[in-house]
């Protein structure tokens, strides 16, 4: 079908996901190119003064400002939400401005939030801190408890928010219990899918009402760029979110959308590979007798909950050193091959220190209330052969301890 602003859609069917990653919700202009076109304009002109009010009457379709949308931008929603299976996707330039539109763009002064303690740490600095000097209140609670969701409700709450799997914890909250309670009274769930990724685990599908992505993790994947999207029904995110985002401009390049529309094609299998990866070095690391966490592994204190809710175990990893901070420090500073960075879901694996870093912002009795300790390394595994990546954790293993 050709459209008056000059793009012919490409059908969309019921593709599976491995399709939808490559072809899903692309459209091709009138030269026909076979990959998605950038179309990096800041604004769109038309043929006449008349066409000019039509579409902004909305009674004309096209686009006229990237601000208000992109046709670069457009496919890479489209996308999304054909992955996510939500109505609407609308793109940001981060994940934090994502997490931002979900929570600014939906309350008031007066609202009341309830959010899970274990949180990136700019979203609990949003709850601790931003959200109130805006007279919205919020209540932290132990995401893995279901009946705290239940307690924390006041006649004023509107928004339930979490994390699952929670980093660096990797601590899995029940996502379909808390849709349950939240739908009973009448509010509505935010899920933050970050370390997840939309291959692992599918939060509508168990019950969220709204997804947010950092598209600078695993859906970029590759360490270029910042992005972010927020997902549901065309009710809340079209008719709610639309005009907070169109005012307030958190908006997405094209140039970076066209990164990511690319980045789509390749994400199941970097994300399934990763979860490989991630899967043999948790067990490898365990058997050299070192304290890990991951979902996938049988010692793992919530493996039957997350197997009821993530396809995988997802591919980051955390585990934690006697030693405490000095002996971390040694063991990232003895890494060869693994680099130091904050960064996560990237093909180059990463390993962080989230006392430090991430999470420093944070009281120490914040911290240790999450389960972060001074000796916990938090490890995204990447799409090197899996037996460079232990050869090098188990050096820097080996001389942080001789360090001691
Ligand atoms: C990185 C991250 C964010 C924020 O995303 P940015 O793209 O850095 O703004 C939010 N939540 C989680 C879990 C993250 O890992």
């Amino acid at each position: 079908m050709k459209s008056k602003a000059g793009i012919n859609r490409t059908k969309t069917g019921q593709w599976r996901q491995a399709t939808t990653l490559v072809r899903g919700g692309s459209f091709k202009s009138n030269l026909g190119e076979m990959s998605e076109a950038l179309f990096m304009t800041s604004s769109f002109a038309y043929d006449s003064a008349e066409s000019a009010v039509r579409r902004f009457e909305g009674e004309e379709e096209g686009f006229t400002y990237t601000r208000q949308g992109n046709p670069t931008t457009a496919m890479f929603e489209n996308r999304m939400a054909l992955l996510e299976g939500a109505e609407k996707a609308a793109a940001t330039a981060s994940g934090m401005a994502a997490m931002n539109a979900a929570l600014l763009g939906l309350l008031k002064a007066g609202d009341h939030v309830v959010a899970a303690r274990a949180l990136f740490g700019s979203c609990r600095y949003m709850m601790d801190t931003l959200l109130p000097r805006y007279g919205i209140h919020t209540t932290i609670v132990d995401g893995t408890d279901t009946d705290a969701w239940f307690a924390a409700i006041r006649p004023e709450t509107k928004l339930f928010f979490l994390e699952s799997p929670a980093n660096p914890t990797l601590e899995i909250i029940d996502i379909r219990a808390v849709a349950a309670i939240a739908h009973e009274a009448g509010l509505r769930l935010v899920v933050d899918n970050v370390f997840a990724s939309p291959v692992i685990q599918k939060p509508l599908e168990l019950g969220a009402d709204i997804v947010c992505y950092s598209a600078t993790k695993h859906i970029d994947g590759q360490g270029r760029t910042l992005g972010g999207v927020v997902l549901g029904s065309n009710a809340i995110i079209e008719d709610e979110l639309g005009p907070f985002l169109r005012h307030t401009g958190p908006t997405l390049s094209p140039f970076n959308a066209w990164i990511l529309l690319k980045s789509l094609e390749t994400l199941e299998l970097r994300v399934t590979a990763m979860c490989d990866r991630a899967d043999y070095i948790a067990q490898a690391l365990q058997h050299a007798g070192v304290s890990v966490r991951h979902p996938s592994l049988a010692t793992f204190p919530q493996a039957e909950l997350a197997a009821s809710q993530m396809r995988r175990g997802g591919t980051v990893i955390s585990f934690t050193l006697k030693g405490g901070e000095r002996q971390a420090f040694e063991f990232l500073n003895a890494l060869e091959l693994i680099d130091i960075s904050n960064n996560l879901g990237d093909s180059r694996s990463i390993a962080a220190h989230p006392w430090s870093t991430t999470h420093k912002a944070l009281d120490e009795s914040v911290r240790e209330g999450m389960g972060i300790s001074p000796g916990m390394i938090r490890l995204s595994v990447g799409l090197e052969d899996p037996l460079d990546l232990f050869d090098d954790l188990l050096q820097a293993y080996n001389k942080s301890i001789v360090y001691k």
